[in-house]
């Protein structure tokens, strides 16, 4: 079943208004493969100038992080309604610095997902393990713990997008090898068969992300449960455009 390659730029706590405006110039310029979606989450304060700057139809963009309602005394949070007054059409959910550093709970991310999506936004839920929990070989326990936060509230999947992110490849320039990436990705494929179906299973996209770059992109190419990347650091350079043409 033919997946559309997708590949999101999460640009974190970075940039500026001049640095924002010069990657979506990169991209607007730049020649991108038709058949290839990209959304980019730069920081919430410059979805407007993103969403009123980029001009490729192959690229959308996203938030960061979205609340679990829609407004109200929520000092600091940002609702999916706001991110969509803004001309955004997307939103990450569970990145593991929310998960670690914010210490979100698989519940909270949950409920933050169905919420998204229910308000009209799809979603990239970032999944994946940490470097004790792959030592201790619960890699895949991990991540079917984290899938079915969401799949018990949320049926249909037909606007999520899963991004496998390991912690420990997050950052470090340690990307985890395509083969084990595959090998991954195949068993949170089979482990959402389960819970959503195999239909469903079969269309979900299933990211890498984790110290991705222009370089390495390639080789995920044969990798048939590799549906594209989540990338970090990357996305702030121009190499983010290879990343995209990387199936080509
Ligand atoms: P990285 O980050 O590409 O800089 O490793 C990936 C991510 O956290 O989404």
């Amino acid at each position: 079943m033919a997946r559309t390659f997708f590949v999101g730029g999460n640009f974190k706590m970075n940039g500026s208004v001049e640095s924002v405006k010069q990657i979506i110039d990169n991209l607007n310029k730049a020649d991108l493969p038709s058949n290839v979606e990209v959304v980019i989450a730069p920081p919430a304060p410059y979805l407007g100038l993103a969403v009123a700057t980029s001009k490729q139809k192959t690229v959308s963009v996203g938030a960061q992080n979205v609340f679990d309602k829609a407004s109200g005394a929520y000092t600091g949070e940002i609702s999916p309604d706001q991110v969509k007054d803004l001309g955004g059409k997307w939103t990450l959910t569970g990145h593991s610095e929310r998960r670690t550093i914010i210490k979100e709970s698989d519940e909270f991310i949950a409920s933050k997902t169905k919420f998204a999506l229910d308000q009209g936004l799809s979603v990239i839920l970032c999944i994946g393990e940490t470097l004790e929990e792959r030592k201790a070989d619960v890699t895949l326990d991990v991540c079917a713990r984290q899938l079915d936060a969401v799949s018990k509230i949320v049926s249909d999947w037909t606007n999520i997008v899963v991004a496998y992110e390991p912690v420990w490849a997050i950052g470090t320039g340690l990307a985890a090898t395509p083969d084990d990436a595959q090998e991954t990705h195949k068993g949170i494929r089979a482990h959402l068969a389960k819970s959503i179906g195999q239909d469903q299973a079969e269309k979900v996209r299933i990211l890498y992300g984790g110290s991705a770059n222009g370089k390495n992109a390639p080789d995920f190419k044969d990798k048939a449960d590799v549906d594209g990347f989540l990338v970090g650091g990357a996305s702030l350079k121009p190499e983010f455009i290879d990343i995209i043409k990387s199936r080509l």
